[in-house]
């Protein structure tokens, strides 16, 4: 009989159902399933009219096992406890399944940020940031924040200008917040990472023989056809990179219903007609859904829910056809629709490593922070002498000249952008071949989930059983 879970049981759950193919001790189990603190706050805030509003947040820190904690913070009218918790809890498997020394955070605000001005918004920001240096909740090497639904760089500013100016001469002060602004230290490449790492972790799963055949897909990202919930951030980047990459994006859905394509949508110009219209329906080329969840069960290889949690259900699952459902989002599908789609012999790529590149890239983000210097500002231009010697030495021995285009590839050293990229694309390919080898030793292992789940658990005890902490 099905049964409803809020989103930290159907967590827990999920934790539970992989602790039993480990072999640790139940009360380490317990001890990593906890969230260790939970910070829930109510502070005023004026507001343009005068009038005084009480603002309901939370941080949670999930697990301290590596510090700092880290984890987006979240603007949302549907911010509670048990989702913060739940979301922070997704972070410490996250981080470990991509090899990121942290532990795992959340934080949410609980406000639709449309109703309110951008003046509004950083007071609440900025004392919010307040409240959590006051209780000792966010620095550097304590819990670092970053975005997350609702919120993005100009939040991060805010919140690094606050932090900074209540801790003058903390020279590492940049590093208590990730996904800033260029300007105020952030690193090339973080706006655009979940949707990159979306796409390179599906790539790699793309690139596996067997789990295509089971499948019934043909190899490679080339032509497959894809639908995509959300155009923010994440579903926008998923879109781009999914069509960059030869795939075929269909349909793209947001509130107010979704758009659908045969031939494919540019995800620029939707961008742009969503834009100028106020939606992104009656977009030209393409067919209206007036509901938005129809288009989840349109027919596509890949289904990308990157929006928000319970989106596909025990109702809605039975009629999913996608056969690779990318959890872009954390925690799009509940446990029922998790089951009824893995009985249906689909693939659920889980959140918690799909949609890691987000933190992948705020930990790059963040030793550029701690070293205070740019990648590739050390190497670049050596590299580039290098490679011009190499290249004259060849055209010397062989006789040959190359073109000035082959000229100015072969020479270029890299930049900061390409080196986040390729650090992205390695911890995304290297995760996903992690998952699959611990899931293809084990064929009892129910799902893709559970193998990820296996991973982080074994990780996350091994380094509480490194620290000692039970004497
Ligand atoms: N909010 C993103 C997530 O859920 C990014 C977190 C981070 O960069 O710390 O993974």
């Amino acid at each position: 009989m099905s049964q409803t879970y809020s989103f930290f049981q159907s967590v827990e759950r999920s934790f539970d159902k992989a602790a039993r193919f480990t072999k640790w001790d139940k009360g380490l189990l317990e001890q990593i399933k906890a969230c260790n603190s939970i910070y829930s706050m109510r502070f005023p805030v004026k507001m343009d009219d005068g009038r005084i509003e009480v603002i309901e947040a939370y941080r949670v820190q999930h697990s301290q096992h590596k510090s700092p904690c880290k984890g987006g913070i979240r603007f949302s009218d549907a911010v509670n406890q048990d989702e913060v918790m739940a979301l922070a809890s997704l972070m410490t498997y996250k981080c470990a399944i991509v090899n990121v020394p942290f532990g795992g955070g959340k934080g949410g605000i609980k406000i639709n940020p449309k109703n309110y001005s951008t003046y509004e918004l950083e007071k609440i920001t900025r004392r919010y940031t307040a409240e959590l240096v006051k209780k000792n909740f966010i620095g550097p090497g304590i819990d670092v924040p970053a975005p997350d639904y609702g919120t993005g760089e100009r939040e991060m500013a805010w919140i690094v200008d606050t932090y900074a100016s209540l801790k003058p001469g903390e020279i590492d002060a940049a590093g208590c917040v990730t996904g800033k602004p260029i300007s105020q230290g952030g690193v090339n490449g973080r706006k655009e990472a979940t949707g990159l790492g979306v796409f390179f972790g599906i790539r790699e799963v793309c690139r596996m023989e067997d789990t295509m055949k089971k499948l019934g897909l043909s190899m490679g990202i080339e032509g497959k056809t894809v639908v995509i919930q959300g155009l923010g951030n994440v579903g926008y980047h998923s879109a781009k990179f999914f069509r960059e990459g030869g795939a075929k994006v269909v349909a793209i859905a947001e509130y107010e219903g979704a758009v659908y394509n045969t031939n494919g949508l540019n995800e620029e110009d939707l961008f742009k007609h969503r834009k100028a219209t106020g939606s992104i329906l009656n977009f030209p080329g393409a067919t209206n859904l007036a509901n938005t969840s129809d288009a989840l069960e349109l027919d596509c290889d890949i289904l990308v829910p990157a929006a928000l949690e319970n989106v596909i259900n025990k109702d809605n699952a039975p009629r999913v056809k996608a056969k690779i459902i990318a959890e872009a989002a954390n925690g799009p599908l509940t446990p029922d629709a998790d089951e009824i789609l893995t009985a249906k012999g689909a693939l659920v790529v889980p959140d918690m490593y799909l949609n890691a590149g987000g933190v992948t890239v705020s930990y790059f983000e963040w030793l550029k922070n701690l070293s205070h210097v740019r990648y590739g500002r050390m190497e670049k231009r050596f590299r580039e002498n290098k490679n011009m010697h190499i290249l004259m030495q060849l055209e010397e021995l062989t006789g040959r000249q190359v073109s000035a285009e082959e000229r100015a590839a072969i020479m270029r050293g890299a930049d900061e952008i390409d080196l986040v990229h390729s650090g992205l694309e390695e911890t995304m390919i290297s995760a996903t071949r992690e998952i699959m080898d611990i899931w293809n030793a084990n064929p009892t292992i129910p799902d893709m989930r559970t193998a990820a789940y296996v991973n982080a658990i074994n990780k996350v005890a091994n380094s509480y059983m490194e620290l000692g902490i039970f004497p």
